[in-house]
């Protein structure tokens, strides 16, 4: 497993896979090629079908300017490898000089064809909870300590400073910024709206989530406005650690430093289903995307709640397992409708799952790393109408009921 730096990446939304991942390629791409005099740009799968509407060709062609590039989508050609893969092509007198093929494979990273992944490094020895679980065991220490013992506990914790600040301005932002969220959608946006919400008398139920949901809100849609957020583990399942991490310390009055360990533990699980499943909705759906967010964000509260390992293992498996086979259905392709909503509900389910936890006897029948398991087994299992194709569930009623636009080209 490589690094919690590879996981938390600090970026500008909307997408990781499509937005984060493509110019990451472009960069590389522009800097080896300085001497050509035109770029062309092939997206396939998920980023031609979606790649509009999450502005991959935006970003590309933002990135490779003021060198000409035409970007094309590939809607016919099916990839293999992965649902999120664009070909680069330089050009000097009209001669090809340099052609790459690029996976983004979630959360911001990338994969070129022939290449080792971005020459990160895998910095943990081990690659299972139960290997973790064990050796923690062994050793006397707890998750948080883990990480700092292979990371660098200065290193690590100097980092994730940094990712907390950004979580935490997202949130600040996002919920003293009203007005409309880019995008034919044309969606109001509504954090500070629901951080707001009072009824005559509020019950402590209302409050949790009132307040779980403004902060995901908030920093979903910066995300979704092109914000700077944190990947956590993706841009389109962004909203709910801070949210869950930031109640913790608004509400429940935890420190900083304490909250910090949370996030380690919470990148820990993380890095688990990256490395053992996916954190791709174009792979997985979005059960990889906000089903692994839920599980983080649970994790991070039962740990922030002074809960063991085994009960951290059980909070981080019941959030994964009750998000299984959650499809990835973005309407146009935006990452607003269903992601938005779906962080608050996730935020709120991350602390029910934690609560959860605390009541279950010692006996577990499923462990996380088979949930783990399970989760990458049906995502692959699902058609790809609902692996961020926007061609399936909501995305294909919304469209079908209003104004679909069969012309990709139309779609801003
Ligand atoms: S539905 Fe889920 S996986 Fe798909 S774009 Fe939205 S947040 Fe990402």
């Amino acid at each position: 497993m490589q690094s919690l730096k590879e996981l938390f990446k600090i970026g500008s939304g909307p997408s990781s896979s499509h937005t984060m991942g493509p110019k990451r390629a472009a960069e590389m791409f522009k800097e080896k090629n300085n001497e050509a005099d035109k770029f062309e740009v092939i997206l396939y799968g998920s980023l031609a079908l979606t790649g509009k509407g999450h502005l991959t060709d935006y970003i590309i062609k933002e990135v490779l300017k003021p060198i000409p590039t035409t970007i094309h989508f590939n809607l016919e050609e099916e990839c293999k490898v992965h649902p999120n893969t664009l070909d680069l092509i330089a050009y000097k007198n009209n001669k090809i000089i340099d052609q790459i093929r690029v996976y983004s494979v979630g959360g911001g990273t990338i994969k070129i064809e022939g290449q080792n992944e971005e020459n990160a490094q895998n910095i943990y020895p081990h690659t299972t909870f139960e290997e973790i679980k064990t050796y923690c065991k062994a050793k006397n220490i707890n998750l948080y300590s883990y990480v700092c013992e292979v990371e660098g506990k200065e290193e690590i914790t100097e980092y994730l400073k940094q990712v907390w600040e950004t979580m935490q301005n997202a949130i600040n932002r996002g919920l003293s910024t009203t007005g409309t969220i880019p995008g034919s959608l044309k969606l109001k946006r509504r954090a500070k709206q629901i951080f707001e919400f009072m009824l005559d008398e509020e019950t402590p139920e209302i409050r949790i989530n009132r307040i779980l949901s403004g902060y995901s809100y908030a920093v979903c849609e910066e995300n979704a406005s092109g914000g700077e957020i944190v990947t956590a583990p993706t841009c389109g399942a962004c909203g709910v650690l801070p949210a869950v991490l930031y109640y913790m310390k608004t509400e429940k009055n935890y420190k900083d430093d304490k909250i910090i360990e949370g996030l380690a533990v919470a990148g820990l699980i993380g890095n688990l289903v990256k490395t053992n499943a996916s954190i791709s909705g174009a792979e997985c759906g979005c059960q990889a995307e906000v089903g692994t967010a839920c599980s983080m964000a649970a994790a991070a509260a039962a740990h922030i709640l002074g809960l063991g390992t085994s009960r951290i293992e059980n909070s981080a498996e019941v959030a994964m397992e009750h998000h299984l086979g959650l499809t990835c259905d973005p309407v146009y392709g935006y990452v607003q409708i269903p992601c938005i909503e779906r962080n608050a509900v996730a935020a709120m389910r991350a602390l029910d799952s934690t609560y959860l936890s605390m009541m279950l006897g010692k006996q577990k029948y499923i462990s996380f790393d088979m949930v783990v398991e399970t989760m990458y087994e049906t995502g692959k299992d699902l058609s790809s109408h609902y692996r961020e194709t926007s061609s399936g569930g909501l995305a294909k009623k919304y469209c079908r009921n209003k104004y679909y636009n069969k012309d990709m080209s139309k779609q801003e």
